[in-house]
């Protein structure tokens, strides 16, 4: 018989909770046993005296089963489950192109994505701007796309990871988000409850990161492999730059606009391409779909040349609900904003830095992303034809073009833009775009 206050202590005190305590506890969550200052007295002694690798395991299992953990044996596929999952940035809208291209690879991708949060885009409101898309589908819709296309990319039910739903707000209040053990089982419960093979993180470093150290990214990215492969799931983790916006857009409809234009081969920037190829590539290497990253690459690159990726994610589009001719006309169905004002850079020289934060912000502060949860998104406003760091620039040429519902929204993020964007006499020393990879 365990008491929730007698678990506080022992961690208060800098003890090392035994995975029955952990249980114990987090059971207690979703089920209002565990009463809310306990649930904040456990996070701030976590905060403080942190997890061993083992209690961390123990947290991420205990979270993820508090809800449905999916299954996948029954539908016997004939290939791996697999996932990435990424800290989060401004304009990063790998997800929309790597489920669709490993699923082109023999991979079987549900990815279950999140909303925005703060300054960074989510994936899930990404896919709301296609008119029609369900994001909420029953779950044998999802097993059934994802059986039959490879991939299904939904949003979270409340039926996933609910001891993380109620531990996360009440660490949000608490002022006890910033640990990397609690990030590591926040984060990984969730994923994990989608019952994956293997799994591979993308943690962000630069001015747009969660993390806000390269230090500190590399710490969660540790923690995530090891707490990840402990639990039974084949996970690796790639550190790659979020110093700039990951592609030239920032918004929700713009970005998908990108997403579409780089899986039919329109346009495929070159920082986007790499991180996408990268992740993609870590994913059918530590599935074993591939022996090599070079045999990974090749057969990625013949996805998207050869239309498959993009016929996937046509054939996912409209079995959930979307236009079955989003690819031929995003046009006629992706939201456009009323006004678009360029962005003058206010001197010459190079792109030298940018505020990513800022920029992401910006997106927030023109609709694109949500101030209270509650709050609804307009999907046609964002940014597009962001230049990139090292681009020389005279003053006056646009740094960017702003998509914006009223004229007073735009002329401001115009203004913030322009504060987001050091303008430098030099060129800046190329930062990597990937930075390493952490395997176990
Ligand atoms: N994202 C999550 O899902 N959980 C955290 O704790 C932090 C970021």
């Amino acid at each position: 018989m365990f008491l929730p206050q007698e678990i506080v202590r022992k961690k208060r005190d800098g003890g090392a909770l035994s995975a029955e305590e952990i249980k114990f506890f987090v059971a207690g969550i979703p089920d209002g046993r565990t009463t809310e200052g306990q649930i904040a007295a456990l996070a701030m002694a976590v905060y403080f005296k942190d997890m061993t690798m083992d209690e961390r395991v123990a947290f991420t299992l205990a979270m993820r089963d508090s809800g449905q953990v999916m299954e996948w044996k029954s539908l016997d596929l004939p290939g791996p489950v697999l996932d990435k999952h990424s800290t989060g940035g401004v304009g990063d809208v790998v997800s929309l192109m790597l489920g669709p291209m490993v699923a082109a690879c023999g991979g079987f991708v549900p990815m279950i994505s999140g909303r925005g949060l703060g300054h960074t885009g989510g994936t899930l409101d990404k896919f709301d701007s296609i008119p029609g898309y369900s994001t909420v589908p029953d779950p044998a819709l999802f097993k059934k796309v994802v059986k039959e296309v490879g991939v299904a990319i939904i949003g979270q039910t409340a039926q996933l990871a609910p001891a993380d739903k109620r531990f996360y707000s009440i660490r949000d209040t608490t002022a006890t988000v910033e640990s990397v053990a609690m990030i590591t089982g926040s984060i990984l419960s969730k994923k994990l409850a989608a019952g994956l093979d293997a799994l591979v993180m993308d943690v962000k470093v630069g001015s747009g990161a969660f993390m806000p150290t390269y230090e500190k990214s590399v710490e969660l990215a540790d923690s995530i492999v090891q707490v990840g492969n402990g639990a039974g799931t084949r996970t690796s983790a790639i550190l790659t730059g979020m110093n700039e916006s990951l592609c030239p857009a920032a918004g929700n409809a713009v970005e998908v606009r990108v997403a579409i234009d780089y899986l039919t081969g329109r346009s495929r920037p070159a920082r986007l391409h790499e991180v996408t190829m990268a992740l993609c590539a870590e994913m059918l290497v530590i599935s074993g779909l591939a022996a090599t990253h070079e045999e990974a690459n090749a057969r990625l690159q013949h996805a998207l040349d050869s239309g498959e990726a993009a016929e996937r994610f046509a054939r996912m589009v409209s079995v959930l609900g979307g236009p079955a001719d989003l690819m031929e006309r995003p046009d006629a169905y992706l939201a456009a904003a009323p006004i678009v004002l360029p962005v003058p850079a206010l001197e010459s020289g190079y792109a030298y830095a940018t505020d990513c934060r800022s920029l992401g912000l910006a997106v927030v502060g023109l609709g694109g992303g949500r101030v209270r949860p509650q709050d609804a998104i307009d999907f046609a406003v964002g940014l597009t034809g962001l230049v990139e760091l090292g681009a020389k620039v005279e003053a006056g040429q646009p740094l960017a073009l702003v998509h914006a519902r009223t004229q007073e929204g735009a002329e401001r993020a115009v203004r913030e833009v322009q504060a987001a964007y050091r303008i430098a006499e030099v060129a800046p020393a190329v930062a990597p775009t990937i930075y390493k990879t952490i395997r176990p």
